[in-house]
């Protein structure tokens, strides 16, 4: 009969009217995310680095720049090189973790938050220096070893580099050691 669709269509939204709103009035208010979301923030920890540069290697585009000290400041095995600079440019990341999934050390996180707009593209560039300060609560992508542990980003914790990784952290006095023997 003629009528019966619109009144199915009334019908839903009669349905949607009465139900309670599951939206939020961002940014007023802000849902949570999922512990493994991968978020524009991304977490770096210079104790895991060895500045071996995977991670710029493994990204696609191209958009992360290492620069390591060339002094001899760390030795070709057993020991890091000194992070001069580390760059990030967020402005074209797609998100894709491959960098993450490439750093051997567990020393490159993606983030948990989302709140980096910024008005310019230059800005959305991450030096090194923002890097070093931004709060350490990686997402769980990729590390889900982490939620075993007990760590939940959304509980505002931050995650000590030494609980951060997949692997115990790298005893470099041993590998010296090794080093030493094997030269
Ligand atoms: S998430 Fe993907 S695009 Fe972004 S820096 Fe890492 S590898 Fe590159
Ligand atoms: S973050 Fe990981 S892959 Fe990138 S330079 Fe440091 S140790 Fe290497």
């Amino acid at each position: 009969m003629y009528g019966i669709g619109v009144l199915k269509g009334m019908a839903v939204t009669l349905k949607n009217f009465l139900r309670p709103s599951f939206t939020v009035q961002y940014p007023e208010e802000s849902l949570p995310q999922h512990p493994r979301f991968r978020g524009q923030d991304f977490v770096w920890y210079e104790e895991r680095c060895t500045g071996c540069a995977s991670c710029a290697k493994y990204c696609p585009l191209g958009i992360i720049r290492i620069v390591t000290d060339p002094s001899g400041v760390a030795t070709p095995q057993g020991d890091k090189y000194k992070v001069l600079a580390f760059d990030i440019d967020l402005g074209r990341c797609m998100y894709c973790g491959l960098c993450v999934e490439g750093c051997p050390y567990d020393a490159l996180h993606m983030g948990s938050g989302f709140e980096r707009a910024r008005y310019r593209r230059q800005e959305l560039v991450i030096p090194v220096e923002e890097l070093r300060r931004m709060p350490k609560r990686p997402s769980t992508w990729f590390r889900p070893q982490m939620e075993t542990k007990g760590y939940d980003p959304r509980m505002g914790k931050e995650l000590p580099w030494q609980e951060a990784g997949r692997h115990e952290a790298p005893d470099v006095e041993k590998m010296k050691e090794r080093w030493v023997k094997e030269r």
